[in-house]
């Protein structure tokens, strides 16, 4: 069996020898049995890392760039096979899937591109027989936790700005979906990264982060997830004086201005919200229409989403696969039946789509006139619903777009210069998409306000988090 354990340059199966299935969402077929660990295997992963650390942070930013580059390449070209991996044990068509895995790419890309730039300083001094300069030290051996929505990216997104400063890691990824992840640390040790640099484990996510949070040699946590897991690994962090960085939820708006045209904007809101079936944290989740463009808007947006076509996401025709699993399913099942109790109206799905026996399909949804305590306003939906709201100005737009303890993303569509401007200021949100549906690129910043989380990746910001800045006074003598 398959071990998902690399450690210190070595797929080693596990002492524990648990074992685990993972599941293709398209036909609840058992793509793989894997032997998976717990603590211990992230105990001896730990220490890889950090005897690893020394040399790797001594080495040169060019050696570290070189490596990064390397990776880049070698995922780019094995980007049909990883894309496929991505299919199939998530669920996501194959174009999705190839987007991920080049988007993972240019993560490493750019921050081999990037560190070559992230210089300390010599700042001027006020007396005249001393000399200041700062000097960036990399905090040590990370430990980066991520999710199943987006395998290779979102550990990308730690790994590269990690690895490129100077860290060494430990990579936990999510435990269901690991597949993609595991050919990348394949592809790691072709391209010759030294023996312990880069270490992977995927066994029980209590037991792995007790060790990232407890070994005092990990330095640095970063999280992608939940808000409720990361508001835990916060405060275990606190007791230890630990660095942690968080990616959480989002409960992203998407306002419609009234100078929009109504089938631009459908089309625009169908295939934003229905990208990896909703299940995207950056996902538009409550979609913000005038009052007088509302019925119209209904019309075309079920016009739109009653022509995509649900299938596994290895058919080339399909625009829409299935849910990641069982537990989606019935989240969604869950919100569409609040919306209902609650005297809301579903105008298209609600339900699961007939013929497909096996797999978690759930068929493209769209709702309105929902009351205002609908789970679905309140909660992180993660679900393929599109929920839409009316609204009669637009200071009225804004307010109930901000109105969320979250501040991920929001969206909105509009020509007018004014409105753009306004709405840049004005909504709470890390990152704002006008007239953009897809704004996530490396070169610039990915994070959260409010409750989405505590730092930035992508861009220059995504750096920083891996560095120390040690500050040097020199005093002159004759
Ligand atoms: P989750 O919090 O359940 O799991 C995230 C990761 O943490 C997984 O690897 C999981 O195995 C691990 N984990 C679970 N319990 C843990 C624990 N007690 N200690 C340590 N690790 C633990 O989230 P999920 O359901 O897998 O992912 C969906 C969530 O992630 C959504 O809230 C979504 O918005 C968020 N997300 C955020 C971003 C971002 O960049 N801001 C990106 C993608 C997903």
């Amino acid at each position: 069996m398959k071990s998902a354990n690399f450690i210190n340059g070595e797929w080693i199966q596990t002492r524990e020898g648990e074992r685990y299935g993972v599941i293709n969402p398209a036909d609840e077929t058992l793509i793989e049995e894997l032997n998976y660990g717990g603590g211990a295997e992230a105990l001896a992963a730990v220490a890889a890392a950090d005897q690893a650390f020394k040399e790797w942070a001594g080495q040169t930013v060019y050696q570290r760039a070189n490596l990064l580059a390397e990776l880049a390449r070698a995922m780019r070209s094995h980007q049909e096979e990883l894309a496929r991996l991505l299919t199939c044990e998530v669920g996501k068509p194959v174009a999705e899937s190839l987007g991920e895995v080049n988007g993972a790419a240019d993560q490493y890309q750019w921050y081999a591109e990037e560190v070559k730039r992230s210089a300390g300083d010599v700042i001027p001094n006020r007396m005249a027989d001393k000399r200041h300069l700062t000097i960036r030290h990399p905090v040590g051996p990370v430990a980066a936790i991520s999710p199943w929505n987006f395998p290779l990216l979102l550990s990308a997104r730690k790994l590269a700005p990690a690895l490129a400063a100077g860290c060494t890691v430990v990579n936990r990824p999510a435990s269901q979906a690991p597949l993609a992840q595991m050919r990348v640390f394949e592809l790691m040790d072709e391209v010759g990264f030294p023996r312990g640099v880069v270490n992977l484990v995927v066994g029980s996510p209590a037991a792995c982060s007790k060790v990232f949070v407890e070994d005092p040699r990990i330095k640095k946590i970063s999280f992608t997830g939940s808000l409720e897991v990361g508001r835990e690994l916060y405060q275990a962090c606190a007791a230890q004086m630990k660095k942690i960085s968080l990616e959480l939820g989002g409960h992203s708006p998407f306002i419609v201005l009234p100078d929009m045209d109504v089938e631009e904007a459908a089309a625009s809101a169908a295939f934003a919200k229905f990208r990896n079936m909703g299940q995207v944290c950056i996902s538009p989740s409550r979609f913000l229409v005038p009052n007088a463009m509302k019925s119209a808007f209904e019309a075309a947006v079920v016009q739109a989403v009653s022509n995509l076509k649900i299938g596994n996401g290895l058919e080339a025709f399909t625009e829409v696969g299935p849910l990641f699993e069982a537990r989606r399913l019935s989240a969604t099942q869950a919100f569409v039946d609040d919306i209902r109790e609650r005297g809301g109206k579903i105008l298209w799905g609600g339900e699961r789509p007939e013929g497909f026996g096996d797999g978690f399909f759930y068929t493209p949804t769209v709702a309105t006139d929902l009351a205002p305590d609908s789970l679905i306003l309140r909660e992180e939906p993660f679900a393929p619903i599109l929920p839409i709201i009316g609204y009669e100005t637009v200071d009225e737009a804004v307010e109930i777009a901000n109105n969320t303890p979250y501040g991920l993303a929001a969206y909105a569509l509009t020509r007018n210069l004014s409105w753009t401007i306004r709405l840049a200021e004005e909504l709470e949100a890390g990152m704002i998409g006008i007239n953009d549906l897809a704004p996530a690129a490396a070169q610039c910043p990915f994070g959260g306000m409010k409750a989405s989380g505590l730092g930035r990746e992508g861009w220059r910001q995504g750096l920083e988090g891996y560095f120390e800045t040690k500050y040097v006074s020199i005093g002159l003598s004759e």
